[in-house]
């Protein structure tokens, strides 16, 4: 079973196991899916996506055990996620092209071929997949099974514990030979049977030959992508952060600069009960740290919190593509109302990153030394 922890010393403890254990071997081990517990892989997504830990502070992490240049494989990887959002950001039609699916909940039941069946199990069970097998599922739920990705989004979308709109909709976009546009992922039994180390063979069972007749795609320009305010984390007059699933260590920022702020934590619902769960303890060990954060679910609470303690101005996480929680005009107006000043404050990480992201990766992992110098991330060995 793959079990995550809850608190943010148990997973900052869990990287370093994985750091000083199996990092070593990343490169050569990564695309083996072993079955749970997946230990050759961090299983630190569910936390980078909420950022309760931060892309800056897992690199520093692993580079106290290792050189920059013996691990780049997983630092490309921790830039994958931020490429992804960069790319929808400079693309955000495809996520509305993707949107209008909403209702393709359309599920393949029965299908007889075991690691499909099993891997479907094991995204229900525990919220997570590998890597390798999000691939081959992805593929053989669209070229063997004739769904449509965007149905397939979907489910993971249900299921995931680190749901991401850019890395799901982009990675299923992948699989379907409509990003890397005409090379479709094709999942293969011998490659299936080699990288799940012989736990499963579906021999003739896959549709291998598949050739993409795909006409229908036009190019349309990247947007050019805006910074936006950098001196909005100085002290201001009665300050308030908002924490929320898009950045659940925003308040850090503020206390080490020495920032004085009011905080609260927008601790919404999830339908799915194992991602709700997930989601309550992470808020629960947010909230054991700062007693002072207030919990809140809905708008009204917030507005009555906005005035309790008479906030002037207000830091909220930036929503990228796909993550719009306040940036409605329902909320914007009333906080206007309020005379409240605003910032959707993007962190220096994907406000250096992303004007990088408008091509393709290959593209884009040119910068990663200097994205890391300009972090000033190095190896401490
Ligand atoms: C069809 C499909 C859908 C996906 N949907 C999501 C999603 O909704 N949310 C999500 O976080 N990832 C998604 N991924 C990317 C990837 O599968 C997961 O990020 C990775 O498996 C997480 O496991 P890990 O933390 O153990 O990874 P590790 O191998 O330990 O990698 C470390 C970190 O690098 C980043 N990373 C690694 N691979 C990728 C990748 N291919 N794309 C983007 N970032 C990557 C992640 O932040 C990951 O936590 C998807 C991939 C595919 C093929």
């Amino acid at each position: 079973m793959t079990q995550f922890s809850f608190t943010k010393s148990e997973v900052i403890t869990n990287l370093i196991n994985f750091s000083q254990g199996e990092l070593h071997n990343y490169t050569s081990n990564r695309n083996f899916d072993y079955g749970p517990p997946h230990y050759n892989v961090s299983k630190i997504s569910p936390y980078l996506r909420r950022r309760f830990i931060t892309e800056n502070e897992v690199l520093r992490i692993v580079l106290k055990d290792h050189k920059i240049n013996n691990i780049e494989k997983f630092i490309e990887e921790i830039f994958w996620r931020t490429y992804w959002k960069g790319w929808l950001e400079s693309h955000p039609w495809i996520y509305d092209e993707y949107k209008a699916y909403d209702k393709d909940q359309n599920i393949p039941k029965k299908t007889g071929i075991k690691c499909f069946e099993h891997w479907k199990e094991e995204l229900l069970d525990t919220g997570y997949l590998h890597n390798h097998s999000r691939m081959w599922f992805a593929s053989i739920w669209i070229f063997t099974l004739g769904y449509s990705w965007q149905s397939g989004a979907n489910f993971f979308k249900n299921n995931l514990l680190d749901y991401c709109p850019a890395s799901n909709t982009l990675g299923w976009r992948w699989v379907a030979g409509s990003q890397t546009i005409g090379k479709p992922y094709i999942a293969k039994a011998d490659n299936i049977k080699f990288f799940t180390n012989e736990r499963f063979y579906p021999r003739n069972q896959l549709k291998e030959n598949y050739i993409l007749n795909d006409k229908n795609i036009t190019k349309r320009k990247p947007k050019n992508f805006n910074r936006y305010d950098e001196n909005i984390l100085k002290k201001h007059e009665n300050l308030g952060v908002i924490l929320n699933n898009n950045d659940l260590s925003l308040h850090q920022l503020l206390k080490e600069k020495e920032i004085v702020y009011d905080c609260c934590l927008f601790s919404n619902k999830h339908k799915n009960i194992l991602i709700n769960n997930f989601q309550k303890k992470l808020f629960e060990d947010i909230r054991n740290k700062e007693q002072d954060i207030l919990s809140v679910n809905n708008f009204q609470d917030i507005y009555k919190w906005l005035k309790d303690k008479r906030i002037k101005n207000l830091i909220l996480p930036y929503e990228s593509v796909g993550n719009k929680i306040f940036y409605k005009n329902e909320f914007l107006n009333q906080i206007k109302d309020f005379d409240i000043n605003f910032t959707f404050y993007l962190r220096e990480w994907d406000a250096n990153a992303f004007p990088h992201a408008t091509k393709g990766f290959f593209n884009f992992r040119k910068n990663i030394n200097a994205l890391l110098n300009q972090a000033n991330i190095k190896s401490s060995i």
